[in-house]
C-alpha cells in the first residue's frame, strides 16, 4: 500500500510513512492481565508493551469501573481471566477514538474504591499498570489487650506471634533454579510455624498474609500492631548473583543501618520490595521521617534486646541442622523490624539462588524443619521471660501463687490508695491501672480492689 500512494506523491509519502511509523511505535499493548486477591483488596495487572497514559473513573446504577489507555491496544483473552475470587463480575473491552485508545470496563458484583498506579520495568517484568480494587469493609480498630485479673488461668492471655511470610503477589522476592519462588517458599514454612505454635499451649498465631498477594513493608508491621502482637518474625530465602552463596541467617534491626557490605545489599533489596507493590515513593507513613526517627531511638532500648534475644535462640537452633551463613546474629535496617515497640526478627532460611538449598527449602519436610527450629527458638525466649499476664507467666510462676496473680482487697475504714499499694508492694500507677481508676483516686469502704502482681 504504501509503495503505490509512493508513486503517486512522494510527499504524501513521507507523510504516510511517518504516520504509519509514529502510530506503530506508539501503539502500546495490553499482552497479558493478572489478578491477586487479598482479604481486603483485588489487584489487577496490566502487562504493557511500555508506558502508557491511563484515566480510570467509575459509573454507578450498575457499577462499573472504566480504565481508559490512550494508544494501546489489547492483545490479551479479557474472558481467559480468573474474576471468581475477585469484586468483578465481567471483564471487557472496547475501543475509542476511531480504535487509537483502549477501553476496559469492569462491571462489580460489589462497590469498591478503586485506585491505579504505572509501575516501571523490573527484573521480574516490564512496564505494568496496576488497578487496586478495595474492599468496602470498615476496618477494625485494634482490640485492646485484656488485663486478666482473676486466678483463672482462662482468661490468662496467650503470647500472641505475629507470622510474617515475606513478598507475594506480584512481587516474587528472590527466584532459584527450577523457577522457585522465595514467596511460595516462605509462605510453606510460615504456615508450618503457625500449626506449631497453634498446638502450643499459651501461645497465639497469626499470619500477615495467608495467600497469594502483596503486602507493603509498612503495612506488615502495622498489621503486628493491629494484632497485639508480643512479637514479629519475618520470613525470607536470599538471593545472589553468585550461586554459590548459601547459609541461613537471622536479624534484627541495626540503628547504624547494615553492619556488613552484605546487610547492606540485602537491606536495599528486602526494602525495595515496596516500589515493586508501587506504594514506596508514595507511602503516607513515610511523611513523619522525623517522628518515625524518634520511636526508632525508642525501641533500640527495650525492644531491640528482646529482639537479639529471640534472635540468638532461633539461631541456636537453625545452627542444629543448616548451614549459618554467620556465627552470630547480623543487624540490618529492614524496614519490617522498625516497629518501635515489638521485638522483631528477620530469618532468611537460606539461599534459593544456590542449588542445593533451593532444593531442601522447596521441600515440605525441610520447610517444616525449619519452622520447628524456629518455633522452638521463640518458644525458648519466651518460656525463659513470659511477657507479665500470660498464661507462660503463670505457669513459670508456680500456678497461680499469690505473687504472679493479682489478688483482692477489701477496702477498709482509713485506707488510702497510696497506703494499699505500699502496703502490698505495688506501684500506685499499677493499683490504678489493673482497677480502671483514672485521675481521682475515689474508693469506697467495702469496695473490692484488685492487687497487682508485684
Ligand atoms: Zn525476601
Amino acid at each position: 500500500m504504501i509503495n503505490r500512494v509512493m508513486r503517486r506523491s512522494g510527499v504524501l509519502a513521507v507523510l504516510l510513512s511517518c504516520w504509519l511509523l509514529a502510530a506503530n511505535s506508539y501503539a502500546m499493548e495490553v499482552h497479558n492481565v493478572r489478578v491477586w486477591i487479598a482479604p481486603d483488596h483485588a489487584r489487577l495487572v496490566f502487562d504493557l508493551s511500555g508506558a502508557v497514559q491511563h484515566k480510570l473513573f467509575t459509573l454507578k446504577k450498575p457499577d462499573r469501573i472504566v480504565l481508559d489507555l490512550s494508544g494501546a491496544k489489547l492483545l490479551s483473552d479479557l474472558a481467559a481471566v480468573d474474576l471468581s475470587k475477585s469484586p468483578i463480575s465481567i471483564m471487557r473491552s472496547g475501543s475509542r477514538n476511531s480504535g487509537k485508545d483502549l477501553r476496559i470496563v469492569l462491571d462489580l458484583k460489589e462497590a469498591v474504591k478503586p485506585k491505579s498506579f504505572a509501575l516501571k520495568p523490573n527484573d521480574q517484568y516490564g512496564h505494568r499498570l496496576v488497578l487496586d480494587l478495595y474492599r468496602d469493609v470498615a476496618e477494625k480498630a485494634p482490640q485492646k489487650t485484656a488485663i486478666a485479673v482473676s486466678n483463672d488461668p482462662t482468661t490468662l492471655r496467650d503470647i500472641i506471634i505475629a507470622i510474617d511470610a515475606g513478598h507475594g503477589g506480584e512481587d516474587p522476592g528472590a527466584i532459584g533454579p527450577g523457577r522457585v519462588k522465595e514467596k511460595t517458599v516462605v509462605l510453606g514454612i510460615a504456615r508450618e510455624l503457625k500449626a506449631l505454635l497453634e498446638k502450643e499451649r499459651g501461645f497465639k498465631p497469626k499470619l500477615t498474609r495467608d495467600g497469594d498477594y502483596y503486602i507493603s513493608l509498612r503495612s506488615r508491621t502495622q498489621r503486628a500492631r493491629k494484632m497485639n502482637a508480643d512479637m514479629f518474625v519475618s520470613i525470607h530465602a536470599d538471593g545472589f548473583k553468585d550461586k554459590r552463596a548459601k547459609g541461613a541467617s537471622v536479624w534484627v534491626l541495626s540503628p547504624r543501618g547494615a553492619s556488613s557490605e552484605m546487610g547492606r545489599w540485602l537491606a536495599q533489596k528486602e526494602n525495595s520490595a515496596d516500589l515493586i507493590g508501587g506504594v514506596g515513593s508514595v507511602s503516607l507513613e513515610d511523611k513523619d521521617d522525623v517522628l518515625a526517627k524518634v520511636l526508632l531511638d525508642m525501641s533500640m532500648t527495650a525492644s531491640r534486646s528482646d529482639s537479639r534475644q529471640i534472635a540468638h535462640s532461633i539461631h541456636r537452633n537453625l545452627g542444629r541442622f543448616a548451614k549459618m551463613h554467620k556465627k552470630q546474629v547480623e543487624q540490618a535496617g529492614f524496614v519490617v523490624l522498625k516497629s518501635p515497640d515489638i521485638p522483631s526478627i528477620l530469618v532468611e532460611t537460606g539461599f534459593i539462588t544456590n542449588h542445593d538449598e533451593a532444593a531442601k527449602l522447596k521441600s515440605k519436610s525441610y520447610q517444616r524443619k525449619m519452622a520447628k527450629a524456629i518455633f522452638t527458638g521463640i518458644k525458648a525466649h519466651f518460656s525463659a521471660k513470659p511477657p507479665a499476664l500470660t498464661w507462660l507467666a503463670w505457669q513459670k510462676e508456680g500456678r497461680g501463687s499469690s505473687k504472679s496473680i493479682p489478688s483482692r482487697y477489701k477496702v477498709m475504714r482509713g485506707d488510702t490508695l497510696s497506703v494499699i499499694a505500699s502496703r502490698n508492694g505495688v506501684s500506685l500507677t499499677a493499683l490504678r491501672k489493673v482497677n480502671g481508676l483514672r485521675n481521682a483516686d475515689h474508693i469506697q469502704i467495702g469496695q473490692v480492689l484488685k492487687i497487682p502482681a508485684s
